[in-house]
This record gives structure tokens, C-alpha cells and sequence, in this order.
């Protein structure tokens, strides 16, 4: 349809904020944490009634390792903070009863200081039930004062002289605005950074179908990691495989309501063998991966591993395979129109080879606590001097370097 109609609103200014936070991921909770930390006045806005993004609503409960499968470690900060909350519950059913997850999913030897070769066998992961880690991250958040203001849309910017002065909401109160002086994007999908008008980019391999879920039978718990092969650059979608951007809105309730279809199918499967079986939890947002990211002033690159970044603002490993690790450039983390407006997680600036190892868990703390520091640091990310940056989070025990 060509038709369009043109509304004059004006939107009543409700709050204030040092630094709002767009979204309540695990980038958006470390980026609030960190920018709390710094004693500043931190707004979080999330769409939903819970934090944790895909890691609990999306029911991918798989911190996914800290250390380079070589038994050193190479996240430190937030991101182990995060995934020692993880931990609070004890073993999980589902791994109590299996020696092999046990092993995977319990970091045993990483918390007590074991040796070398046990840290290689047992990485630095976990595994978690997904409401009662989104119910500790929000205890945690509001121990450390940011205002979470959740059923709430981050809908556009008020931007002057390159800066954002406002973010515009949409919930329950109908239209506000806050009056900021800087922002963290954590959406995922790059909302903000595009309301705002800086540079983004989609993924060129698409989105494939997916919906975790937390199966029950015979008194046992299955997680089920519903989904597609995923597509991506060194291995592009199967001919007649459909892809979607993740960032059209028919298209998204399509495909969830087909990720719904499968996971009906597999239930289906399932009771074939145990007609007892039931879905206990699943995922209620869509399971995207990669969607829409910002071009940053730089980005992360296949090229950077076990390179050292003048730059860098923390590390991560490869989860695909041991490799030597790698340091993430703070230029990744805005871009070049919007000053005052840091990016975390899911839709920091990477290489479309690289995205799939920047979006997971650990690197979305590890970027939400430099998006955070800096955003709480300074409301113009060109003039802030990366030294300063770094000796902050350093400060506050993050790695810098992997040598
Ligand atoms: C199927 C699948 C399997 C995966 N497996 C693993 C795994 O095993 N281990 C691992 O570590 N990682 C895994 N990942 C990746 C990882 O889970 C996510 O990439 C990561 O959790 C993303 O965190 P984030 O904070 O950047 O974004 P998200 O978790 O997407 O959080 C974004 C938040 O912003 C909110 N939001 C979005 N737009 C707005 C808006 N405009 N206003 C307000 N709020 C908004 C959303 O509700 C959400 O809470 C997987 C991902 C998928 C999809």
C-alpha cells in the first residue's frame, strides 16, 4: 500500500537519564550494571516483562565459554560476573543426571583453580534455568539502582548536532520522551542506532527457523535446540531453504509461527516414545541470531584472532573451535554519525564472517560493560580517549589483551 497519513504529535518529556539503556539483553543488563557502577542515572527500557533477551526468553540457556578451549581464560569482568549468577541454582536436573553434561556444563575445575589439563577437558560454561536467571539478573539490577522500565518500546530519537538529546518511548503511558545524555543500543537489532540515523547493516545469510524449548517426560528434562542449520557466509542457506532479514515484522510472526509448527511436530515425535512428554518452558521471542548491526567507526574481523588491538576493550573466545581468541576494538562499539550513542551485543559492528562469534552470550557482557563505561565516561564517543576507557575497565578487573 502507498497510502500514508502524517500525524503532528508533540510528546510530553517524562524523565531524565545519564544513560538509557535500549534493551535488556544480557548486552543491555551488563551495559546498565556497568554505567550504575559509574554512578550515573541509568534508565533501562525493554520490550518485555523480564531481562535476559534470547539467553532466557529465547531459552538459549547456554553461556557459552569464557576461556580459549586452550584452559586460559579470556573474558573476565562483567561477563564472569554473569555467568557465576548463572550458577546460584546448583546443577540442574537435566545435568545432575548426565555424566557427559556434567562435564560440559558444570566449570568445575574453573572454580576451584584446577589444573590445566582439567580446564581443557571443562570449559568455562554453564547452563541455567531461564526464569529464575532472569528473576537474579533483575534483583541484581536493581540492587545496583537502574530503573527498569519494562513493556516498553524504544521507538525513535530526538538527534541534534550529532548527538541524541531524546529517546522516544512507547508503552502503556502512550508516547514519552527522556531527555538523555548518552544512549547504549542493546536491541539486538540495531532499533535505536537506526532511529537515530547512524550507518547499519542486515546480515547478508539471513535467519533461519528456531525455537528452544524445555521438554519433560518420565520425569526427566530434555532441553530441545530446535532449529535449522544455521546460514552464514562459510555455510550458506540449503537451496530452497527459506531466510528472513529478522526485521520485518509479517515476516517475523510467520516464521515464529512455523518454528511453532515444528516444535508441535517434534512434541509429537516425542510422545510417539513417551506419551507422557510435555513442553515445561519454550521460547516466547524470536529466535534470531544475526539481523541488523551498526557499521561501526571499525569492526571485528576473522583477521584480528590472537592479534593484539591498540584498541581493545576486552576479549573472547572462538566457541566454534580452540583458536588463539580475540580482542574487541572499541570502534566496533559506535559509529561514525551518532557521538553519544554506544552499541552492545547482538549488534556491534562485525565482519559477516565474524558476527556469528561476536553475538553469543559472553561477548554481549564483555561489550555491554565497555558500552556502558563509555557511555557513563563521556556523552561524545569520538573525543573519549580510549586510554582513559581502558584503564577504567581494567579497573574494574576486564582483561584488555589476550598476551
Ligand atoms: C537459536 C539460538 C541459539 C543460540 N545459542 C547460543 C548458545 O548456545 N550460547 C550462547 O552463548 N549464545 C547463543 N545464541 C546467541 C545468544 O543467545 C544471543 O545472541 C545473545 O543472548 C544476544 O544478547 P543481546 O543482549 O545482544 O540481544 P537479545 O538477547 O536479543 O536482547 C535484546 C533485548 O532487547 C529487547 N528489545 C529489542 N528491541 C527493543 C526496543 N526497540 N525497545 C526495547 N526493548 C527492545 C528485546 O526484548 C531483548 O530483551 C543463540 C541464539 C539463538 C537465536
Amino acid at each position: 500500500m502507498n497510502e500514508q497519513i502524517t500525524q503532528n504529535l508533540s510528546i510530553p518529556v517524562t524523565q531524565t537519564a545519564d544513560v538509557l539503556v535500549a534493551g535488556g539483553g544480557i548486552a543491555g543488563v551488563a551495559a546498565a550494571l556497568a554505567a550504575a557502577r559509574s554512578g550515573k542515572k541509568v534508565l533501562l527500557c525493554e520490550r518485555e516483562y523480564l531481562p535476559g533477551g534470547l539467553a532466557t526468553l529465547g531459552m538459549v540457556v547456554i553461556y557459552l565459554p569464557l576461556d580459549d578451549g586452550n584452559g586460559k581464560q579470556v573474558s573476565f569482568g562483567i561477563a564472569e560476573e554473569l555467568l557465576r549468577l548463572s550458577l546460584k541454582d546448583g546443577k540442574l536436573p537435566w545435568i545432575e543426571k548426565s555424566p557427559a553434561l556434567a562435564t560440559n556444563f558444570w566449570p568445575e575445575p574453573w572454580l576451584r583453580d584446577g589444573t590445566k589439563e582439567e580446564r581443557i577437558r571443562t570449559r568455562f560454561q554453564s547452563t541455567y534455568n531461564a526464569y529464575s536467571y532472569a528473576l537474579a539478573l533483575e534483583q541484581l539490577l536493581r540492587k545496583e539502582g537502574v530503573e527498569i522500565l519494562y513493556g516498553t518500546w524504544v521507538a525513535d530519537a530526538a538527534v541534534k548536532d550529532g548527538a541524541i538529546t531524546h529517546v522516544i518511548l512507547e508503552n502503556i503511558d502512550g508516547r514519552t520522551a527522556v531527555a538523555v545524555s548518552a544512549a547504549v543500543d542493546a536491541t539486538g537489532d540495531a532499533v535505536l542506532a537506526r532511529a537515530a540515523g547512524e550507518e547499519t547493516a542486515l546480515f547478508s545469510c539471513g535467519n533461519v527457523r528456531s525455537c528452544w524449548y524445555l521438554a519433560g517426560a518420565k520425569g526427566d528434562q530434555f532441553l530441545v535446540e530446535l532449529s535449522e542449520s544455521i546460514a552464514r557466509p562459510d555455510r550458506p542457506a540449503a537451496p530452497g531453504q527459506t531466510v528472513i532479514s529478522g526485521v520485518d515484522a509479517r515476516e517475523n510472526s510467520r516464521f515464529l509461527q512455523e518454528s511453532h509448527d515444528r516444535l508441535l511436530a517434534d512434541l509429537a515425535r516425542r510422545r510417539k516414545i513417551a506419551p507422557d512428554a510435555q513442553i515445561l518452558t519454550m521460547a516466547t521471542i524470536p529466535d534470531h541470531r544475526m539481523t541488523r548491526r551498526i557499521v561501526g567507526v571499525s569492526q571485528s574481523e576473522r583477521s584480528h584472532e590472537g592479534a593484539f588491538l591498540p584498541d581493545s576493550v576486552g576479549c573472547f573466545a572462538n566457541w566454534i573451535r580452540a583458536d588463539g581468541g580475540y580482542e574487541l576494538p572499541f570502534g566496533a562499539l559506535f559509529g561514525n554519525r551518532v557521538k553519544n550513542l554506544a552499541v552492545a551485543g547482538r549488534c556491534l559492528s562485525a565482519a559477516d564472517d565474524m558476527w556469528d562469534l561476536t553475538r553469543v552470550i559472553p561477548v554481549c557482557a564483555v561489550s555491554g560493560e565497555a558500552a556502558g563505561v563509555a557511555a557513563a565516561m563521556s556523552p561524545d564517543l569520538h573525543a573519549l580517549p580510549v586510554s582513559d576507557l581502558q584503564a577504567e575497565l581494567a579497573r574494574r578487573g576486564v582483561k584488555l589483551h589476550l598476551n
